[in-house]
């Protein structure tokens, strides 16, 4: 019978402060998140799109290739509505990577973004997963070379995410499970410090999963460790089914930080409402009552007035300040196909809508692709003169891309193994969820 047996080491490596890779090893289903976004956000995304994926695998039925596809899917919609029920998260996305024993037996892979997974099969190294990212796109349109994508400035700008977009189109692979081959996942953070030989040689040294991962991650941490590494070796094993018993108490549990979703129901915020977290209001300042006998007394009427004006101040400070805070930040945003900007905070605060301020030249097809994500959401910056800067960047990268892209060839793009090309992200309507209408 053939089973899974993995081992799993993560580590937040050099040079970062905080690790935002995720990580689940819950037989038969293995999998890698790569988290991204501001402050806390990275590490809220990945964690969320694992225990996501946990709970949408093993809930579900018999896992199946589709089945994982869903769990997928339904990950996708919770740090999406997480990040639209908090603007501190706006923009936040992950990886992932996952693989799963299922029927026949088969291993069905799904990957969105650019962490990855192999497989090692007669002392050979293969990458199965596909870079959603600008330069494997560039190398698979044979546009650079695969040397000068190592080097490559750009080389960190990922086309898919997990998390950005209400659905997100989702790469399988179905591979024959064949005991002895061993498959590995991990964040990218793994093949920048390691390279493939390497790789491939430190997985056939150590035949206990768990030690070969820690092995890698120690590798990667000795030759730089510029960014989260995490790594999981999944082997293919033949195996009596009564042995199997105890094997999830292996398992390293998803280190998952406070559960961000426990406050409130996912999705609650839709676009054209304010996007503000609700406020738990604290338990109401209620004035002392004042005992029976003060009544007739003037230091309580003082109190009282001097309550009540407190309570006016605060109140028209708050509002002031609430204006204030709405009008004070400058976003790119997308009006129709155009890119404009627009006073206020995207999504409006408490009623206060952004206003237009500048219409620029430019639409949606004079930027790279990956500047969408952010267009769509709102792109905040502190002052229109910034505001303006962003979208000629956003500009003048679109035109670098153009030049290094001669000579100009119109070669259909190269098909992906996934379920959808790189770059439909873009164009696809999603008109069947609501929450997706082009804001503010
Ligand atoms: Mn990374």
């Amino acid at each position: 019978m053939v089973a899974l047996r993995a081992g799993a080491a993560t580590d937040v490596g050099q040079v970062r402060s905080n690790n935002q890779d995720s990580h689940l090893t819950s037989d038969p289903l293995y999998a890698v998140a790569d988290g991204m976004g501001g402050a806390a956000a990275g590490e809220v995304a990945s964690a969320l799109a694992i225990e996501a994926l946990n709970n949408g695998f093993h809930h579900s039925g018999p896992p199946t290739p589709d089945l994982l596809i869903q769990a997928a899917q339904t990950a996708n919609r919770a740090v999406w509505d997480e990040a639209e029920a908090n603007p501190e998260m706006r923009g936040m996305g992950t990886t992932l990577v996952a693989i799963a024993l299922v029927a026949g037996p088969e291993l069905a892979i799904i990957n969105i973004g650019d962490s990855r997974l192999y497989v090692l099969h007669d002392h050979e190294l293969r990458q199965i997963t596909f870079d959603h990212n600008l330069v494997a796109e560039m190398v698979a349109e044979g546009r650079i070379t695969p040397a000068e994508a190592e080097v490559h400035p750009r080389r960190n700008i990922m086309t898919r995410a997990l998390g950005v977009e209400p659905e997100v189109p989702i790469d399988l692979f179905v591979e024959e499970a064949v005991p002895g081959d061993r498959y590995l996942l991990c964040s990218d953070g793994l093949p920048r410090e390691v390279h493939d030989g390497l790789i491939t040689s430190l997985l056939e040294r150590f035949a206990d999963p768990q030690a070969a991962a820690k092995e890698l991650v120690d590798e990667a941490n000795r030759r730089g460790g510029n960014d989260n590494i995490t790594v999981v070796v999944v082997d293919v094993v033949d195996e009596e089914p009564a042995a199997t018993g105890n094997d999830a108490t292996t398992a390293l549990p998803v280190a998952a930080p406070e559960d961000p979703t426990a406050e409130q129901p996912a999705g609650t915020a839709g676009p054209g409402g304010p996007d503000v977290a609700p406020d738990h209001p604290p338990p109401a300042a209620t004035a002392a009552p004042a005992p029976p006998g003060r009544r007739k007394r003037s230091p309580v009427t003082v109190r009282v007035v001097v309550f009540i004006l407190l309570f006016i101040i605060i109140v028209v400070g708050a509002a002031a300040g609430i204006v204030w805070y709405a009008r004070s930040s400058y976003f790119v945003g997308l009006k129709g196909s155009q890119i404009v900007i627009y006073q206020g905070r995207p999504g409006g605060v408490l009623g206060i809508n952004p206003t237009l301020k500048r219409t620029t030249p430019y639409t949606t097809s004079d930027v790279l692709s990956s500047a969408l994500p952010p267009l769509r959401s709102g792109q905040e910056e502190s002052s229109l003169p910034a505001a303006e800067a962003y979208v000629q960047n956003l500009i003048a990268a679109y035109q670098t891309a153009q030049r290094n892209a001669a000579p100009p060839t119109t070669t259909p793009p190269t098909t992906t193994p996934g379920t959808t090309a790189p770059g439909t992200t873009t164009t696809r309507p999603f008109s069947g969820f609501p929450g997706t209408t082009v804001k503010p």
